[in-house]
C-alpha cells in the first residue's frame, strides 16, 4: 500500500504558552519505531533505574491502553513494540507476552529480545516462529552488543528469517564507559551481517557523525530519532539536534525513522516530534521519517 497520499499533516492544537503560540501537529498514519510495550511491572522497574541513573521522571502511563492513547492522539497508527531484559532466563516469557499483546492488532508490531546468557538460538527461533518481527537489544543494559559472539545465533536467525534488529548501540545518555556500545561494534555488525537491517537507536548519540556515515555507506544501516531531535534533547540527552542539518535528514531520510521511547520518555510526546516538524523538510522526507523508512526496515517495501 502506498501511504504517501494518505498520510496527512493536520494541526491538533494551538496553545499560547507565554512565549508565543506553539503548534503541536498531528501526523495521521505515522509509525513510531521505538515504543516499549512490556509488562507494566517491568516498565516501572526500568523507570526506577533511569530515574536513579539519569535523574529522569516520567508521567506517561505504562499500561498498553494508556500508551496507545498517547500515540493515537498524535496520529500514530502503528508502532514497533520493543522488549528487553537485563537478566538471563526472562526473555522467553517476555517475548511471549509482547507477541500475545500484539496478536490481531494492526497497530502493534512485536519485536523480541534475548539475553546473551540464554539459549540464544532456541529463544530467538521460538520468538520468530511465534510472530516476532524483529529483535531489540538494549546493549549497555543487557551487557552485550552488536559484536558479542554469544549473540551470533540470534544474528544468523535474523538473516535466515529476514527480521531486522534495533540496537541501543550508542553511548548516550550514561553509557560512555560501557564496552558494549559504540560505533566500532555497530560497524562490525554491519560488515558481518550485510543481509540484516540494523538500526542504531537515538541516532547513535553521542557518535552521531560516525553513525550518519554508516547510514550513508551501508545499505543495512538504519537510525531512529528517539530523543535526539527534540528541543528537549540538550537537556535530557546532552545532545544538540541543531548539529544535524535539514539537508542531512533529507539525504538520509530512507534510513532514518521516527521513534519516541514512549512510555519511558521523560517529557511530553508532542515535544518529541515537534522538533522534526519545526524543520523545513520536504513532505517526502517527512513521509519517510514518519513511516516509509520503518516499513523498509521491516522489509515491507
Ligand atoms: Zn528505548
Amino acid at each position: 500500500m502506498d501511504t504517501d497520499t494518505e498520510r496527512t499533516r493536520t494541526t491538533e492544537t494551538t496553545a499560547a504558552d507565554g512565549t508565543g503560540s506553539t503548534t503541536a501537529e498531528r501526523l495521521d498514519g505515522a509509525i513510531d519505531a521505538h515504543v516499549h510495550l512490556m509488562p507494566p511491572k517491568l516498565l516501572r522497574a526500568i523507570r526506577g533505574v533511569l530515574a536513579s541513573e539519569a535523574g529522569w521522571s516520567f508521567s506517561h502511563p505504562v499500561e498498553r491502553a494508556g500508551i496507545e492513547r498517547t500515540l493515537h492522539e498524535a496520529g500514530v497508527t502503528r508502532y514497533l513494540a520493543l522488549p528487553y531484559t537485563h537478566r538471563p532466563g526472562m526473555a522467553r516469557e517476555l517475548n511471549e507476552w509482547v507477541i500475545e499483546a500484539a496478536r490481531g492488532s494492526a497497530m502493534r508490531t512485536p519485536f523480541a529480545t534475548v539475553h546473551a546468557d540464554d539459549e540464544v538460538r532456541a529463544v530467538v527461533r521460538e520468538a520468530f516462529e511465534a510472530g516476532a518481527r524483529g529483535l531489540k537489544f538494549q546493549c549497555p543494559v543487557q551487557k552485550s552488543g552488536p559484536d558479542d559472539s554469544r549473540l551470533d545465533p540470534a544474528f544468523e536467525l535474523a538473516a535466515e528469517y529476514d527480521r531486522p534488529i534495533t540496537f541501543h548501540a550508542g553511548t548516550a545518555p550514561t553509557f560512555e564507559a560501557s564496552p558494549h556500545v559504540g560505533a566500532d561494534a555497530f560497524e562490525s555488525f554491519l560488515e558481518s551481517y550485510p543481509d540484516v537491517r540494523a538500526c542504531a537507536a537515538h541516532l547513535g548519540t553521542y557518535e552521531v557523525e560516525a553513525f550518519f556515515r554508516f547510514a550513508h555507506e551501508y545499505d543495512n544501516a538504519f537510525l531512529d530519532t528517539t530523543m535526539a531531535l527534540s528541543a528537549r534533547s540538550p537537556e535530557y540527552l546532552g545532545f544538540d539536534p541543531a548539529t544535524i542539518t535539514d539537508g542531512e535528514l533529507d539525504d538520509l531520510s530512507t534510513s532514518i525513522m521516527y521513534g519516541s521511547d514512549v512510555p519511558n520518555l521523560p517529557y511530553a510526546y508532542a515535544d518529541e516530534r515537534a522538533g522534526i516538524l519545526a524543520r523545513d523538510l520536504p513532505t517526502a522526507t517527512l513521509t519517510d521519517l514518519f513511516g516509509r523508512t520503518a516499513e523498509r526496515f521491516l522489509g515491507e517495501r
